[in-house]
């Protein structure tokens, strides 16, 4: 699935392409797509409107409309925004904006669970993040102790707390092994029980690792590609996710695969360290 520096790379590539053209027509093919509104709706928002500007939240596209009308994408699982200037419509395309310079956007969508969602002025724009993601990792707000005030109190794994889009937008499975790994923390460590120094390494890890995936075009794994059908090559530079029997570039020790937040989980045995079983839980 595609994390933030994927979407950031699509966004980078699709921006130029789409601002300030005009959308003529709209064909949403799939109702599934735009799911409660029906196609319908979501064609006539955007029909004849001009882009202003192409933005990202979290792992979410935004298409900012002129009249304060936003296109919110996510690609979900396995779907791909090209630009197209064949008239021919590819496979599993379910949705295709034909713009005015003759060129296409198109979301194709093999197992078809991406979305798109128009709403109406900023405010509605605001709340519909507002109740969906927490904040923003690449912006100034994610501090150490923005970081440390989220984990207060908690006793959830770390890797899950990373996942929970709410808490942090736009860390998925593969940048919370590697901002992990970079900060020397075991995935299952309760993320309330972390020292100040290790909320630091946490967030400058997670910073690092999204920063390095965004200069690496992303990591194609799966089904991602660049609009123009390139592939970004993080996949290149894990230093763990998916590197299972490999040395650490650290300290040497095979990397291991174990579960954490019922996902695939690569560690460092040696400079990730589980967490002991605190007496006073084992008690209980
Ligand atoms: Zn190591």
């Amino acid at each position: 699935m595609p994390e933030l520096p994927e979407v950031e790379t699509i966004r980078r590539q699709l921006a130029p392409a789409l601002e300030r053209r005009r959308i003529e027509t709209v064909r949403v093919l799939d109702p599934r797509w735009s799911e409660p509104a029906p196609p319908e709706v979501i064609e006539d928002a955007l029909r004849g409107r001009a882009i202003e500007h192409v933005g990202r939240r979290g792992k979410y596209l935004i298409a900012s409309l002129e009249d304060d009308v936003h296109l919110v994408m996510h690609l979900r699982m396995t779907g791909n925004l090209l630009i197209s200037a064949d008239a021919e419509d590819p496979p599993h395309l379910r949705v295709a904006i034909e713009l005015d310079d003759g060129r296409r956007l198109l979301f194709v969508d093999v197992r078809r669970f991406g979305t798109g969602d128009v709403l109406l002025g900023g405010d509605a724009l605001t709340d519909y993040f507002e109740s969906r993601l927490g904040v923003e990792p690449l912006s100034a707000d994610f501090t150490a102790e923005a970081l440390r005030a989220l984990a207060r109190g908690r006793m959830q794994p770390v890797k899950a707390f990373l996942l929970n889009q709410e808490r942090i937008a736009g860390v998925g499975n593969i940048y919370a092994d590697e901002a992990l790994w970079r900060a020397k923390i075991h995935p299952l460590r309760p993320v309330g029980t972390l020292k100040p120094a290790q909320i630091q390494a946490l967030r400058d890890g997670v910073v690092e690792s999204l920063e390095l995936g965004i200069d690496s075009k992303g990591a194609s794994i799966d089904d991602y590609r660049h609009v123009d059908g390139e592939r970004g090559s993080f996949q290149d530079r894990f230093a763990a996710y998916s590197r299972a029997g490999e040395p650490c570039f650290r300290c040497g020790a095979p990397i291991e695969k174990l579960r954490a937040a019922g996902r695939g989980t690569y560690v460092c045995p040696n400079c990730q360290r589980r967490p002991r079983v605190r007496r006073a839980a084992a008690r209980s």
